[in-house]
């Protein structure tokens, strides 16, 4: 049987979980990316029976797979202030709950923001978080760090800080990456050419390990290489152009790695982007 190409984009779950699944298979999305609850608020959602026996129905209809979902934006696992990482790890903890429930196998996060610490201090504190979730691990989701741009104070922009917190976690957190394609440009990974990028994943391989690399976010940049900002533009319409998403759906390291859409012009442009990768790929 020939093996699928896994492209989808982040859908959204508005009026229950489930929709977020019919709503990547009107996309022709063979994998999605969800919130799990709304992303900008501390209380999360409770997830009821009901809720899981439609997701679990949406699930076979659609035949959808290699489900990630991300965290919300408040969550700073890294924070030097008390409070602030207390609500964190408490919400990242319901997150998780939720995940499990609805047997989502990727949770991606942002690895968190120094604020007025070291990168280091910050680095230090995620580690602790993480390891402090060690009893609510089971097998699924793997937690995946999210490659970040490096606006602010955020870590997590350059390999060698996922390598630090991988290092420290893996014997007991089940733990990945999550490379954004817009995130690790604005970063200063160069990847617009065939050559640049296969560099950029050797570096990838080096410093982390590609048996780590679980899941893309696909996206075009607004800001230059290295800028360190944070814009996804939709593909080809930005500054990292069309050769880089070729190559990842082409280069047998990366073809089958699922991948997921946050392109900022969603519903009008998702059919022809998916479309897109999947001709890439090979696929009609
Ligand atoms: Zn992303
Ligand atoms: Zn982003």
């Amino acid at each position: 049987m020939k093996k699928p190409l896994l492209v989808g984009a982040h859908m959204s779950a508005t009026g229950g979980v489930h929709n977020a699944l019919y709503t990547g298979q009107f996309f022709k999305a063979t994998v999605i990316q969800l919130f799990t609850t709304n992303q900008r608020r501390w209380a999360g959602n409770k997830i009821t029976k009901e809720e899981i026996a439609l997701w679990e129905k949406a699930k076979k209809e659609t035949k959808i797979t290699h489900i990630m979902s991300h965290d919300s934006y408040l969550i700073n696992l890294g924070s030097p202030k008390k409070m602030v990482l207390k609500k964190s790890i408490k919400a990242f903890s319901e997150e998780l709950i939720r995940c499990q429930l609805l047997q989502i196998d990727y949770l991606t996060f942002h690895p968190g923001s120094a604020l007025n610490s070291t990168e280091k201090e910050c680095l230090d504190t995620i580690c602790k978080s993480l390891l402090s979730l060690k009893p609510l691990i089971k097998k699924k989701p793997i937690l995946l760090l999210e490659t970040t741009a490096g606006q602010g104070s955020n870590v997590g922009y350059k390999f060698e800080h996922l390598a630090y917190i991988i290092k420290k976690v893996k014997k007991n957190i089940p733990i990945g990456v999550c490379i954004d394609t817009c995130h690790i440009f604005a970063a200063g990974y160069d990847i617009r050419t065939k050559k640049e990028f296969k560099n950029t994943l050797k570096e990838f391989d080096e410093i982390i390990g590609l048996n780590y690399l679980y899941a893309f976010h696909v996206n075009d940049s607004v800001f230059e290489l290295g800028s360190r900002r944070d814009r996804h533009a939709s593909l080809g319409m930005g500054k990292i152009g069309l050769e880089c998403f070729k190559f990842l759906m082409t280069n047998p390291k990366t073809k089958y790695i699922p991948k997921y859409l946050e392109t900022p012009l969603g519903d009008k442009y998702w059919k022809d982007e998916i479309k897109l990768l999947k001709h890439f790929g090979g696929e009609k």
